[in-house]
């Protein structure tokens, strides 16, 4: 899970780690109200208006501007919020801009990049490091990955500290920026570790004109499979940033994730569906999506799952591929027919049953008196679902 920037600064100022004063707002008279109360905290007139919106490369895209004075901070925060924002990782339509930090400007000495995540070869965590901060880390890592310092971490003794001296001082810091640098990479890493994060990234972390080392950006992924433990950090969810068919999908704790292609499908286990993907594209289709509907597949996650499948306008086939371990495949059956009486499905259905009871299975499915074409084998799942496509639905 994302979360926005004024939210990670939030988390990482908790653990010590030094952030750009700063305030959110939602409407331009919250913005004013922000920028005087960080003008009364003792800052200054000049302020950095910022687009919250998950995507990065926001400056590039019109959503980050520096205002002098109240009068330009409501200009500016009228400009920004509610825009379309495009960068180069929102869709070509953008997204809506619900939210802007308002924040005191920072004289800004020079940038710098530094981000922590899991480095799965090694299976440990890495302290990445660059004097190249401010522009896309991934170029630099193409280009001139000599420029990006690592520390690997190990999990059974945890960062030491040489390690952080070693990244401070080879981003070329000296005395206080130095030492400020020491301990900001110490409090991130600890910040990126307890709340279980898989990325927390500050680019530009910079050095300020009177020799102070802060966040200016950040960016914290946390660990979905982690967020049971962190009712806090699961709160800053904002659904507004996800697909709106995925929202629904995780209410029904379907496993379902969008994509662009023209046959539904609907999988009980992940590896399977994956299987599934592969078959749908052998047979000439692209998948529109990756759902798991889990181990049991119920009249009801099935019901949902069709729902889901329907909303997406792409789709011009279902394909269901159950295997019946847990689950015997004449109740499936059964949940698939009820399921499509009260959703009506108007395009090709294919269902594969295969496990305990799959012929069973297949008869009440041919004999329900619903268009539903079966199949047992996965060879046979494919040629219907390539018929279906040539609109030769036999
Ligand atoms: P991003 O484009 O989404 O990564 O947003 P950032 O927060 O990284 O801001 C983009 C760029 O705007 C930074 O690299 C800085 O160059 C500039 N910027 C952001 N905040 C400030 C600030 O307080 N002062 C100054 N001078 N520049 C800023
Ligand atoms: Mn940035």
């Amino acid at each position: 899970m994302k979360v926005h920037e004024y939210q990670a600064k939030d988390i990482l100022a908790r653990y010590g780690v030094a952030v750009q004063p700063g305030i959110v707002a939602r409407t331009v008279e919250e913005a004013v109200a922000a920028a005087k109360q960080l003008q009364a905290e003792g800052g200054t007139e000049l302020f950095v208006i910022k687009a919250q919106i998950h995507a990065g490369g926001r400056g590039k895209g019109g959503g980050v501007k520096l205002a002098r004075g109240i009068e330009e901070v409501r200009e500016k925060a009228g400009a920004i919020l509610g825009m379309m924002l495009k960068t180069h990782q929102t869709g070509p339509e953008g997204q809506k801009v619900r939210a802007v930090l308002v924040a005191d400007a920072v004289d800004i000495a020079k940038e710098y990049y530094l981000g922590v995540t899991l480095d799965r070869q090694r299976s440990m965590n890495v302290i990445m490091a660059s004097t190249e901060g401010g522009v896309e880390i991934e170029k630099v890592a193409e280009e001139t990955p000599e420029k990006i310092l690592k520390e690997w971490v190990d999990p059974a003794i945890g960062l030491q500290p040489f390690q952080a001296r070693r990244l401070a001082f080879g981003l070329g810091l000296e005395g206080k920026a130095f030492k400020q640098a020491v301990r900001f990479i110490t409090a991130l890493y600890r910040a990126y570790e307890e709340s279980d994060a898989s990325l927390a990234e500050i680019n530009p972390l910079v050095l300020t004109r009177a020799g102070d080392v802060l966040a200016v950006d950040a960016k914290l992924n946390l660990d979905d499979n982690a967020l049971f433990r962190h009712e806090d950090l699961a709160a800053l969810r904002d659904i507004h940033e996800e697909d709106p068919l995925e929202v629904e999908a995780s209410e029904h704790n379907l496993n379902y994730i969008k994509l662009d292609g023209n046959v539904g499908c609907m999988v009980n286990g992940a590896g399977l569906a994956m299987a599934t993907m592969d078959l749908i594209k052998l047979a000439g289709g692209e998948p529109a999506n990756f759902l798991d509907v889990g181990g049991t597949a119920s009249p009801d996650t099935v019901e949902a799952g069709f729902r889901i499948i329907l909303k997406d306008p792409n789709v011009k086939a279902i394909l269901v591929n159950i295997f019946g371990g847990i689950v015997r495949c004449d109740r499936v059956a059964t949940g698939i027919v009820e399921a499509a009486k009260k959703v009506e499905i108007d395009m090709p259905l294919i269902v594969r049953l295969q496990g305990t009871n799959a012929e069973e299975g297949k008869r009440i499915l041919e004999e329900s008196g619903l268009k539903i074409e079966t199949a047992i084998l996965f060879h046979e799942a494919a040629e219907k679902v390539t018929r279906a496509l040539s609109g030769v639905t036999a």
